[in-house]
């Protein structure tokens, strides 16, 4: 026989676009409309009703960029609609605001209100309808459109001037194009959906399958049965002559896939915060109206943070959600407060995440959730199989990392063993995507990845629109539909990503284990772009640890009021904007804008708080004033005489620093180390005086600016490509170079260098090193005024060290990262993460580094002619990357290093929390001891906290920093009626409790996080 397949689908396409897709709708009704335009931000419906309301009609252009407008809708439902007719003929209303139909959730959206200000449904491209009912012959209501541009386009990657209201021009961006009431005929509308389904399998099938040849000739059939002319009348033969290729089950083999209705709702990104509330509240309409037809139907929706914003703003349609969860249709997951980066965030922020996302689901639902739900972050750190698995969570799941550039991950369902040891089941859903249609050529390629074959039969499919909201439509469900038991495709089940957990671990007898940290290959600008949001997370990390300690303290010892609201209320910001489009620096200028302003005002209320606690503690009340001048000490090490977590008079050191100008290098020595520095502000020498270390290699300078040019393929903000390293300038020309006296005997070198580019304004580069007496490490401090544009600015410091790795802090613990590139994956890492310190050693020798602000570098070794072997750490410290906002990073940057040569991991530890918190002075009468202590170096305590249930019972979390087994006493500043260890969530774990007294004996493990719960303390 002939084939023709190819013929078939041709005409088959055909034929659904110019006879069958345009007679879905018949008798078309324009309606009545009156619009009315908000000044800029959007309003609640009832000040908008309110407004005057002006005549508007078909053709009319609209909407400047992010503004809204409101239209009020009105016609009458024919009487010749005959109510009978509603089955086959469903009145719904059309909607079309000129945008393109390629995707959802990136450009004009609206809300439909009835009346009374209940939302009704969403319209966006791909879900352009509402329903209506017959019955309802007085058709009113409104739209609330927001007039969002489409700042991605095609994705090339150009500077936009649409990421900010103020940059965006006046033109109007949208068309009413059609604004209509009319009727669906169903039968056309389900032929469609079964041809959809069918030709997506048909051509997923090898083509010499006889299921393929089977499914041609079904079609072939099929067309030549229809009446090209009268579609409607031969729709219901046309279904019937495809039954018998529909009904066909599947193998007894095939693959079994969950499919859980999902709305990838990006916090922020392409949009402002402000839309993404009302992206929230389109969404969940549109899920709750397709629930009320589809009672199969599930869906997951996970961040706490926008289940809060519907609370707050759509108390009908929080409502609702509330329902839905009750009858377990729809699944809240994830547990956190918003699918935060899953990298940068701080120890206890990514605690928080949880802490507040399970409590938020806890109060408001009834339940914790189960999985850990974070398909799209920018990699994986290995403390999360620690941090979920304390918060009540038993599995995870990813699918991010099916963007690797280099190497595929090996497991689509196993174990990932953290760090420390613990291990949460993995799914990474084999269709490679968190936004499917269910298309027959998705399903087929959730079978065909699959990597557990064999042993494993079923996988997780999230479908819906996504990463700008949308969520299900009803042609995905009936594509669910149709796939339940079809042959050649796998089968399909509407559920719950529990369900999909329990039944994945129930059948796989003996999972494989991935170790270690999830690296994505991919990306690896976000731990450099927009770096004032980066310092604004730190230091606001930094300043809520030490808000919550003192605050804890001053509330138990004196009774102040804890400021519980407030706190929470900050927590909530910062987890909010470790979002991964914001804390990454991937989102729109407008996010930056906001982001860093709200980072400044929490900074001001926290040092309020920190200043309140401790001055009341240093006077025993919050009134008194005494005269001495005293430091509060939030660091876990001593400093200057002040125990960690004390309050007392620090100890003065009256020594000075030497330092002399020896031909060109200016020469720094405290008796602990001696520091050579050239002309060109570089650190030539640096030798620990005790053992006559050198850490630098001979002919060989640290301390030295090098700028690239930064242009990656695509991405812009996101990636930085391998190809980068092979333009390099070193900048090794100085204006300025002082060497001084500081104000505290150090020695100082003070630099300053420029960086002209060509129609740029010029850049500034001041940078202060200095040694302090006394001190075993130098300090660093660079100020930047930045105008380049595509540049990347790194600090490199060749160390002569035999390291075949460094360690990278990362929360509760560091991983060990290659400084060769053996292996793909090796070569792969060649941008990482670290948190506040960076440790490099060889036997009986190591280095650190701290930071205060900069999270990306690089590693990589040489070896020199004399054999012997360099390891190069640069970080990365500016880029200019121009989208999607095109002047992001330019301006001010203040960034801190200090750098401790002879040191251990555990000077590591403590160096990275000694530039983090600053000795803060305080006037008093009395010291204070600190509230807690803990007996070993090794244990960190990281957070001291109320209970978050209001018991007043006071909480310490701690781990083990430096990789190795601990013993301590954890001992309070009183006696306790109880003390007990909690999980992250402040629930009792089964170890027995300690009564009457003041501390308790703990073990951990290496990299082991401990909560403790103290009750009753008693002062
Ligand atoms: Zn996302």
């Amino acid at each position: 026989m002939h084939q023709g397949t190819k013929a078939v689908e041709e005409r088959l396409d055909r034929f659904v676009r110019d006879r069958l897709n345009p007679a879905i709708y018949v008798d078309r009704i324009p309606l009545t409309v009156q619009a009315w335009q908000a000044p800029r931000e959007p309003v609640p419906f009832s000040h908008a009703i309110g407004q005057v309301f002006e005549d508007v009609s078909l053709g009319w252009r609209f909407g400047r960029a992010w503004s809204t407008i409101w239209l009020k809708v009105s016609g009458v439902v024919p009487d010749s609609w005959n109510a009978s007719e509603q089955k086959s003929l469903a009145a719904e209303i059309l909607i079309d605001f000129g945008y393109n139909t390629s995707r959802s959730g990136f450009q004009a959206e609206a809300l439909a209100y009835d009346l009374s200000g209940k939302p009704i449904k969403a319209i966006s491209p791909k879900n352009s309808w509402l329903p209506w009912d017959y019955s309802n012959k007085q058709i009113e209501f409104y739209l609330e459109v927001a007039a969002n541009p489409d700042v991605a386009g095609e994705y090339s990657f150009e500077p936009t001037v649409f990421g900010d209201w103020d940059t965006a021009p006046e033109t109007a961006l949208y068309e009413l194009k059609t604004l209509h009431l009319g009727r669906r005929n169903t039968e056309v509308w389900e032929l469609v959906q079964d041809i959809w389904t069918l030709r997506g399998l048909m051509t997923s099938l090898p083509e010499q399958s006889t299921r393929r040849h089977e499914l041609t000739r079904a079609i072939e059939d099929m067309l030549d049965a229809m009446n090209p002319s009268d579609v409607a009348s031969t729709a219901g033969k046309a279904r019937q002559l495809l039954k018998p290729a529909l009904s066909s089950p599947a193998n007894a083999s095939s693959h079994r896939i969950i499919a859980t209705g999902h709305a990838h709702i990006d916090s922020a990104w392409l949009w402002p915060i402000r839309e993404t509330v009302r992206k929230c509240a389109r969404t969940f309409s549109n899920v709750l109206s397709l629930m009320e037809d589809h009672e199969e139907f599930v869906f997951s929706a996970s961040s706490a943070q926008h289940y809060k914003w519907i609370k707050d703003n759509y108390p009908s349609v929080f409502a609702g959600i509330q329902k839905r969860v009750e009858t377990g249709q729809w699944k809240p997951v994830g547990g956190m407060w918003v699918e935060c980066d899953g990298n940068m965030p701080g120890s206890e922020a990514m605690v928080r995440q949880f802490v507040y996302g399970q409590k938020f689901f806890r109060e408001n639902f009834g339940l914790e959730s189960k999985e850990a739900w974070l398909p799209d972050s920018f990699g994986y750190s290995g403390s999360l199989p620690q941090i979920v698995t304390q918060s009540g969570i038993t599995s995870f799941l990813s699918q991010k990392m099916s963007w690797n550039q280099v190497n595929k991950m090996p497991h689509h369902t196993f174990w990932w063993e953290g760090i420390d040891g613990t291990r949460v089941f993995t799914h990474f859903p084999p269709a490679d995507t968190y936004i499917s249609e269910l298309s027959g050529e998705e399903l087929a390629h959730a079978e065909s990845n699959f990597s557990e074959k064999g042993r494993s039969s079923i996988s997780l499919v999230p479908f819906g629109w996504g990463d700008g909201g949308g969520g299900p439509t009803r042609e995905m469900i009936a594509a669910a539909y149709r796939t339940r038991n079809l042959e050649g495709s796998p089968k399909v089940t509407m559920g719950s990503a529990d369900e999909f957990f329990q039944q994945a671990f129930s059948e796989y007898k003996n999972p494989p284990v991935w170790r270690g940290e999830m690296y994505l290959e991919l990306h690896r600008g976000v731990l450099t772009s927009q770096r004032r949001t980066k310092l604004g997370n730190r230091r606001n990390e930094s300043l809520l640890r030490e808000a919550e300690l003192w605050a804890s303290y001053a509330t138990v010892k004196l009774g102040l009021e804890y400021p519980r609201a407030q706190l929470e209320a900050i927590w909530e910001s910062i987890l909010l904007m470790q979002f991964h489009d914001i804390l990454p620096g991937t989102a729109i200028a407008w996010v930056y804008k906001e982001v860093e302003n709200r980072h400044a005002e929490i900074t001001v209320e926290l040092e309020e708080i920190i200043s309140d606690s401790i001055h009341a503690l240093a006077n025993q009340s919050k009134s008194s004033n005494g005269t001495i001048a005293m430091h509060a000490n939030a660091r876990p090490t001593i400093n200057q005489g002040v125990l960690a977590f004390g309050i007392a008079e620090a100890t003065e050191t009256k020594s000075e620093t030497s330092f002399s100008q020896q031909g060109e290098a200016a020469i720094l020595d405290n008796g602990i180390l001696r520091m050579s520095i050239d002309k060109a502000g570089r650190i030539t020498s640096l030798v620990s005086l005790k053992n006559n270390r050198e850490a630098i290699p001979s002919g060989l300078a640290a301390n030295e600016f090098q700028i690239h040019d930064d242009n990656p393929t695509r991405w812009d903000a996101w990636d930085i490509d391998e190809h980068y390293r092979n333009s390099k300038e070193v900048l090794d020309q100085v204006e300025v170079f002082e060497l001084k006296r500081g104000t505290s005997g150090e020695a100082v070198v003070e630099t300053e260098r420029h960086i002209t580019s060509p129609g740029r304004p010029k850049s500034t580069i001041r940078q202060t090193i200095a040694l302090y007496p006394g001190s075993s490490e130098i300090d660093i401090r660079i100020d930047i005024d930045w105008h380049e544009s595509e540049k990347f600015l790194k600090l490199a410091f060749p160390i002569d060290i035999h390291a075949e790795e460094v360690a990278a802090e990362t929360q509760f613990g560091f991983v060990r990262r290659p400084t060769h590139v053996n292996t793909s994956w090796d070569f792969a890492r060649f941008e990482s993460c670290q948190h506040k310190y960076l440790y490099m050693e060889e036997q009986n020798w190591g280095i650190a580094f701290a930071n205060d602000s900069t999270y990306g570098f690089d590693v990589q070794r040489s070896t020199e002619s004399n054999g012997a072997t360099v390891t190069n750490l640069r970080f990365s410290l500016l880029r200019a990357t121009r989208f999607p906002d095109p002047e992001a990073d330019q301006g001010e940057h203040t960034m801190k290093f200090k750098i401790r040569p002879s040191a251990t991991i555990q000077d590591a530890v403590n160096l990275g929390y000694e530039l983090n918190f600053p000795a803060r002075e305080v006037k008093g009468s009395n010291p204070v001891e600190p509230l807690v202590t803990c007996s070993s170096a090794q244990v960190i305590i990281e957070s001291v906290k109320l209970a978050e249930d209001e018991s007043g019972d006071l909480i310490v979390r701690l781990y083990e920093a430096t990789g190795g087994r601990a013993d301590c006493r954890l001992s309070m500043a009183a006696k306790a009626e109880k003390i007990y260890l909690t999980n992250f969530l402040e629930q009792p774990t089964d170890s027995p409790p300690v009564a009457g007294d003041s501390g308790i004996d703990l073990q951990l493990r290496p990299f082991q996080v401990l909560t403790v719960r103290v009750a009753g303390l008693k002062f």
